[in-house]
C-alpha cells in the first residue's frame, strides 16, 4: 500500500502499539506529522573502519573518551548479560565483537532484548562512542544494524539524530520514518517550480528524503533550507492574504477634525510625547477609511499606549461604539480608571463590564453602579459609547448596536472568527469594526515583519518626560551582603521589594542526578524564601508567590503586597503583567543570566511606578564575562525594542515565541533571524499574491496553507 501524507499512522504497517502512543504524545498522528518531525542534527557514521583502525585511532587521539563515532562491521562472538553491583542493579549486556583485524568489547545497559537480536555469529554494523575502561577500549551503547537485510539507516552513513524524547529513541524514529519514506506516494510540490529554481532548493520528495537520510551534509543542508523557506513562505502568504481579506471588508469611516483633536489634547494634564503623537496620527488616518484598521500599537509599559487608544476611542465614540478589552479584570478596571480620569468630563460615557461588576460613568463625575443586565441592554441600544471589559466582553450575550472600534490589550492578533462575530449589518451593508491591539511585549523588527506581517505597526519608543530612570546594577556574588544591607535600608523607609527566582522548587530528581552541580546552583523560590525569612531578614515580612499556590492564596498574597503588609515578595516570572504597586522600589533578580533580556526588562518595569527612586539588581552566579556583558546591556538599553534585538541575536527567535506552542519547526525558527532570507521570501510571496490573490492557479499551495493555519498559532 502506498502511503499518503494524510494517512493516519495507525494504518501504516510496521507502526504498531509500541510506537503509536509515543508518537501521539508528540502530536504526531499522520505520515505528514512524522515526516515533518525533523532531526536536530546528524552524526557522521558514514565511514566503515575495521576494529584495529578504530582502536589505533582512538589510542592516538588525545582523549580516549567522547571521540568521534565510527562504524565497524563485525561478527558477534559472545554475548552475555549480568546485573551490576550497584544499588540499582542495572542490567548489563556485554558482547565481544570481531572482524578480520581484531576484537573489541561492546556494552549496553538495560536492553535485555539485545541478547535475542545479536546472537553469536550475527554479522552487523555497530556505531557508537569508544571509551576507555581500565585501559581497555570499549564500544559503549553502540547502535547496531544487521548487515544485508535492508539499506542501512542507522550505521555506515550520515545518521539523523532526533530531538530527545522520553520513550522514543532516534533509532526508533529512524525505523518508522524510513518505513514511511519507502512507501510514500509521489507528492506534488506546492512550491511552484520557478521558485524552487530561483531559490536553489530541492523539490518536496527529494527534500523529505534528504532531511532524514542525506547522503552528504550538503544535501542535508539543502533540504533544511527548503523547509525553512517553505515555512517562512507560508507564513508570509498567510499574512498577506489575511491583510487582503481585511482590506476587502467594509468599515465605518470615522472622520475627525483637527480642532476636535486639539480640544482633546488641551484637556489632558500633560503633553503627548512625539511617538505618541505619531502613533495617534497613524491610528486616526486608519479610522478615516472605509475598510477596517488592523493595527498593533507597541510600547513599553508606561509609555502611554492607553492614552493614545483612549483618544481614538473618543473620536470613534462620537459616531459609534467602542469596546476596550484587557486580559484580566484587574487590568480592565485599571484601564477604566485611567480613561475616566483622563476623559471623564468629555461629552461621552464610559462603562465597565467585568465578572459581576457593572459601572457607567456619565461625563462630569456622575458615576452609577449599574446592574449587568441593565448595562448590557444599554450597550445593545447604543446608549453606551465606550465600554471596558476583559477579552470576554465581545462574546456571548453582549450585543453592540453599532460597534465601530475594538481595542484589545496584550493580545496581538484578533482571530478571524472573533472578527467575523463582530461584523454586522447596517444600512450601508455588512461592516466590520476597526481593530487596534496594544502590546508591551517588545518584539524585534524582523520577527515582527514575519510573524505579525498582517498587522500595521505603530511604535511608541520613548517614555513620557520626567520619568525617573530605574538604577540598574549587575551584582556579583561577593557584593550580595552589601545589596541586602541596602534593601534593609529601603524597607526601613517604607519601601517594598520583589525577589524573582528562575525556579519554584528544587525537587526535580531526574535533573538532579543528571546534572547535579548545575541544578543546585539555580535559585528557587522555596529555598530563597526560607533563607530570607529565617536568616537574612527574620525581622521583616517576607512572603512567597508562585504558580503552584492555590488561586485564593495567590490573591491574598498579592493584595497583602499591594496593601503594604508584605515587605519582600519572593516570586517567579509569574508576577503578573500589570502588577502595579507604586511603593515597590526594588526589583532583585536571582540567576539573572537565566532569563531573556526582554523578560528581565519586563521584570524591571514592575518598579519605578511611583514617586520614589527605584532600583533593579541583577544577581548572577555566572562567572563568565559574556553573561555579565549581556546583563550590562539592560542597564544601558533605551527601550525594550533595542533590547529585544540584542536578545534575538543571543538567544534566537524560539525564546521569543515559545517554540513548542507556535508549531513552527526549529529549522524555520532559526531562519526567522535571517533578514536577507526574510526579505526574499516576502518579495516572492508578494509577487504570487499580486498576480493571483485568491491562489486560483495554486491549488496545492492553498491546501497547504489550510494545513499551516491549523498547525501554527501566533496570537
Ligand atoms: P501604557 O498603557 O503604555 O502602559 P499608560 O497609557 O497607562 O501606559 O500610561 C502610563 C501613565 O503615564 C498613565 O498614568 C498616564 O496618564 C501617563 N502618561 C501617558 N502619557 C503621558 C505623557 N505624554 N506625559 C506624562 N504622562 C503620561
Ligand atoms: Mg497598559
Amino acid at each position: 500500500m502506498l502511503v499518503k501524507l494524510e494517512t493516519p499512522l495507525g494504518e501504516i504497517r510496521g507502526i504498531g502499539p509500541h510506537f503509536l502512543p509515543r508518537l501521539k504524545k508528540l502530536g504526531i498522528l499522520t505520515a505528514r506529522d512524522l515526516l515533518y518531525h525533523f532531526p536536530s542534527r546528524y552524526e557522521d557514521w558514514s565511514e566503515i573502519v575495521n576494529i584495529a583502525e578504530l582502536k589505533s585511532e582512538t589510542a592516538s587521539s588525545a582523549k580516549a573518551t567522547g571521540g568521534q563515532s565510527k562504524t565497524i562491521r563485525a561478527r558477534v562472538i559472545k554475548i552475555e548479560s549480568r546485573r551490576a553491583w550497584t544499588r540499582r542493579k542495572m542490567l548489563i549486556i556485554e558482547g565481544l565483537l570481531a572482524d578480520d583485524s581484531g576484537e573489541i568489547q561492546a556494552v549496553w545497559f538495560n536492553q535485555p532484548y539485545i541478547k535475542n537480536i545479536l546472537k553469536p555469529g550475527t554479522l552487523a554494523n555497530f556505531a557508537g562512542k569508544i571509551s576507555a575502561r581500565n585501559s581497555k577500549l570499549i564500544l559503549s551503547n553502540p547502535t547496531y544494524e544487521l548487515v544485508g537485510k535492508t539499506e542501512a539507516k542507522h550505521t555506515g552513513r550520515l545518521v539523523p539524530i532526533y530531538p530527545e524524547t522520553k520513550g522514543l529513541t532516534s533509532k526508533g524514529l529512524r525505523f518508522v520514518i524510513k518505513g514511511v519514506l519507502d512507501h510514500l506516494e509521489e507528492i506534488g510540490d506546492f512550491i511552484p517550480p520557478e521558485i524552487l529554481k530561483s531559490e536553489k532548493i530541492p523539490e518536496i520528495n527529494k527534500a523529505l528524503q534528504n532531511i532524514h537520510f542525506p547522503k552528504t551534509s550538503k544535501s542535508a543542508g539543502d533540504a533544511k533550507n527548503r523547509f525553512a523557506f517553505e515555512e517562512l513562505f507560508l507564513l508570509q502568504l498567510r499574512n498577506l492574504r489575511e491583510k487582503l481579506a481585511i482590506r476587502r471588508e467594509r468599515a465605518h469611516k470615522i472622520a475627525h477634525t483637527n480642532d476636535e483633536i486639539k480640544d482633546i489634547l488641551k484637556g489632558l494634564p500633560f503633553e503627548l510625547t512625539i511617538s505618541q503623537k505619531k502613533a495617534l496620527v497613524e491610528i486616526l488616518k486608519d479610522l478615516d477609511q472605509n475598510h477596517p484598521m488592523n493595527r498593533l500599537l507597541q510600547g513599553d509599559v508606561g509609555s502611554g499606549k492607553t492614552v493614545v487608544a483612549g483618544i481614538a476611542a473618543l473620536i470613534a465614540g462620537k459616531v459609534g461604539q467602542v469596546a476596550i478589552m484587557a486580559p484580566t479584570e484587574i487590568l480592565a478596571r485599571q484601564h477604566y480608571k485611567t480613561l475616566v480620569k483622563l476623559f471623564g468630563d468629555a461629552h461621552t460615557n464610559i462603562a465597565l463590564l467585568i465578572g459581576k461588576e457593572a459601572r457607567i460613568h456619565y461625563g462630569k463625575e456622575l458615576e452609577t453602579a449599574s446592574t449587568k443586565s441593565d448595562l448590557i441592554k444599554k450597550i445593545a441600544s447604543g446608549e453606551i459609547k465606550i465600554v471596558v471589559g476583559t477579552h470576554a466582553l465581545i462574546q456571548k450575550n453582549v450585543k453592540f448596536k453599532n460597534l465601530g472600534l475594538v481595542v484589545i490589550d496584550e493580545q496581538h492578533r484578533f482571530g478571524v472568527s472573533q472578527r467575523a462575530q463582530l461584523t454586522h449589518s447596517t444600512s450601508s451593508g455588512q461592516t466590520m469594526p476597526h481593530f487596534l491591539s496594544m502590546s508591551a511585549t517588545p518584539i524585534p523588527r524582523t520577527l515582527m515583519l514575519s510573524i505579525f506581517g498582517d498587522l500595521d505597526l505603530s511604535i511608541i519608543d520613548e517614555l513620557p518626560k520626567g520619568r525617573k530612570t530605574i538604577l540598574t546594577k549587575v551584582v556579583s556574588p561577593h557584593n550580595r551582603d552589601k545589596a541586602y544591607a541596602f534593601i534593609r535600608g529601603q524597607v526601613r523607609r517604607g519601601r517594598q521589594v520583589f525577589v524573582v527566582c528562575p525556579r519554584i522548587t528544587i525537587n526535580n530528581q531526574e535533573q538532579v542526578t543528571k546534572n547535579k552541580l548545575e541544578l543546585q546552583d539555580i535559585k528557587n523560590v522555596e529555598e530563597e524564601y526560607k533563607k530570607l525569612s529565617k536568616n537574612v531578614f527574620p525581622d521583616l515580612m517576607v512572603q512567597m508567590l508562585h504558580g503552584k499556590l492555590k488561586s485564593e492564596e495567590k490573591k491574598k498574597v498579592m493584595s497583602d503586597f499591594t496593601d503594604g503588609k508584605i515587605d519582600i515578595l519572593v516570586t517567579t516570572s509569574v508576577i503578573e503583567v500589570g502588577v502595579d504597586v507604586p511603593n515597590a522600589t526594588i526589583m532583585m533578580i536571582e540567576g539573572a543570566e537565566r532569563f531573556g533580556l526582554a523578560q528581565l526588562y519586563q521584570f524591571r518595569g514592575r518598579v519605578g511606578r511611583g514617586e520614589h527612586q527605584s532600583f533593579c539588581f541583577l544577581f548572577t552566579e555566572a562567572e563568565s564575562k559574556t553573561a555579565e556583558k549581556r546583563l550590562e546591556a539592560i542597564a544601558k538599553a533605551k527601550n525594550g525594542f533595542e533590547l529585544a534585538e540584542v536578545d534575538l541575536k543571543i538567544r534566537g527567535p524560539g525564546e521569543f515565541l515559545g517554540q513548542s506552542q507556535t508549531g513552527i519547526p526549529d529549522i524555520a525558527m532559526e531562519s526567522l533571524k535571517n533578514p536577507e532570507l526574510l526579505g526574499r521570501v516576502r518579495t516572492t510571496a508578494l509577487e504570487i499574491i499580486a498576480k493571483d490573490p485568491d491562489l486560483k492557479t495554486h491549488t496545492a499551495l492553498l491546501e497547504k496553507l489550510r494545513e499551516f493555519k491549523q498547525r501554527v498559532h501566533l496570537e
